[in-house]
């Protein structure tokens, strides 16, 4: 986690006192893990302070002031983060009671000014300063976290010692945990993945990577072991790009139980697209696998399933001609089903599917190949493939292959 340190205090500037705080401040963070990467001195000016926060903002998860919390006028550090983060300043009751204790043992009549010392930003959290009067404060807007501390290092060290340091710890250091994402490739064997990928699988400690093959895709397993949750998915993200380099092109989702059939759906979903197909070899296989997505009906109305000639011709209208010149195994049937597909369905897509399943050959074709196509508005493509294994392989591989040229 990015961390800076901002010391408030013209008195800093003008070489007056060294800036002790910040040194302190930075060893105590990186002994909590924190990536303390910015040391700013800015003087007691709010302009030039709330462009230091602005730069801040920018660049570091936690921001820690020091100095400006005192009831002078030159003390206006919480003024300006409260501004800075849209916010009022509220009093801190325990603070309060312990300033009127303060000035009640004195016999002296508390100032307007010292009350100052006793507010807090709307919404933070107060640190109670044990060897002075200001309260510190720490306050969590949505992607910065502020931590205001007083510039004596006499209050500074115990508030950091006895809240900070417990706070921080809380909040952003757990203990040591495992976070893993699961990277999901299609049309990529997990022979080659692994190959691609080798020195990161075998010597990778962490985080590790680990392939598993399923039928028709391979998923890896990214863990990292961390102690800080944003530390390990930067890690994770630095890996996946790595993988990503190298093969890329075959990713297609992130998760677990995240399947082809969903990320297509998804996407339809978020272009507002609607699909139907038209299925010989696979028998109504891919509409059956959309019908496993939940909530597909959005954008799948129906389809057409056309095992043989009669039905291609019935249910499609597909030219006796066509069927007899060039077959039901070939570019021209399966484009031309796809299209009387999309037609009749009106939808904005429409895939087909043709080709021979096993055991037998048809019209001469060897088993295993198949025809997808694939049906739009920008016409119509199809691709041929021969998948060299038995019948049930060969009906889901192609499914699969459907559903990646839709994703596509
Ligand atoms: P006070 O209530 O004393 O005014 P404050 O929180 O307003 O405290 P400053 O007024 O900025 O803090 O600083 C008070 C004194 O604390 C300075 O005069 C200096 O002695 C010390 N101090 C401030 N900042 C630092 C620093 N970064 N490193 C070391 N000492 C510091
Ligand atoms: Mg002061």
């Amino acid at each position: 986690m990015k961390a800076e340190i901002i010391a408030v205090g013209t008195e800093l500037l003008l070489g007056q006192v060294v800036n002790s705080n910040a040194t302190f401040l930075s060893e105590e963070l990186a002994g909590l893990g924190f990536e303390v990467y910015y040391h700013t001195v800015v003087g007691d000016n709010p302009e030039r302070l709330e462009t230091v926060l602005d730069l801040a903002d920018s660049r570091s998860e936690l921001v820690v002031l020091c100095g400006g919390l005192g009831p002078t006028e030159d003390d206006l550090t919480k003024q300006v983060v409260a501004k800075h983060v849209g916010k009022e300043l509220i009093r801190d009751e325990a603070g309060y009671q312990k300033l009127q204790a303060f000035f009640a043992k004195r016999e002296q009549p508390m100032t307007e000014n010292n009350l100052l010392q006793a507010l807090i930003i709307d919404g933070g959290q107060a640190l109670a300063n044990r060897t002075g009067l200001a309260v510190g404060i720490f306050y969590q807007a949505p992607s910065v976290n502020y931590l205001l501390l007083p510039g004596p290092p006499n209050e500074l060290k115990p508030m950091v010692y006895e809240q900070a340091v417990p706070l921080l710890k809380e909040q952003f250091i757990q203990e040591e945990q495992l976070i893993s994402r699961v990277l999901r490739f299609y049309g990529i064997g997990e022979s080659r993945l692994v190959t691609e990928l080798k020195e990161l699988i075998e010597e990778q400690t962490n985080p590790t990577v680990a392939p598993y093959a399923k039928p028709n895709e391979v998923t890896l397993r990214l863990t990292v072991k961390c102690k800080i949750e944003a530390i390990g998915q930067q890690q994770l993200d630095e890996l996946e790009q790595v993988i990503m380099n190298r093969v890329g092109e075959f990713f297609y989702g992130y998760g677990e139980t995240n399947s082809l059939a969903n990320v297509v759906v998804d996407l339809l979903k978020q272009q507002q697209k609607t699909i139907t197909a038209a299925e010989s070899l696979t028998a109504g296989l891919f509409q059956a696998t959309l019908g496993d997505v939940p909530g597909v009906s959005a954008v799948f109305p129906g389809g057409f399933v056309t095992y043989s000639k009669e039905m291609k011709q019935a249910l499609l209208g597909i030219d006796e001609e066509l069927l007899h010149t060039y077959g039901t195994v070939s570019k021209e049937c399966v484009e031309a089903m796809a299209q009387q597909a999309r037609q009749r369905a009106q939808t904005d897509y429409a895939v087909a599917f043709s080709g021979v399943a096993g055991p037998e050959e048809i019209e001469g074709q060897e088993v295993g190949t198949v025809w997808i196509a694939l049906a739009s508005k920008e016409g119509t493509y199809s691709i041929r493939k021969v998948i060299p294994r038995d019948r049930a392989a060969i009906r889901r591989n192609a499914v699969m292959d459907g559903l990646n040229i839709v994703r596509k």
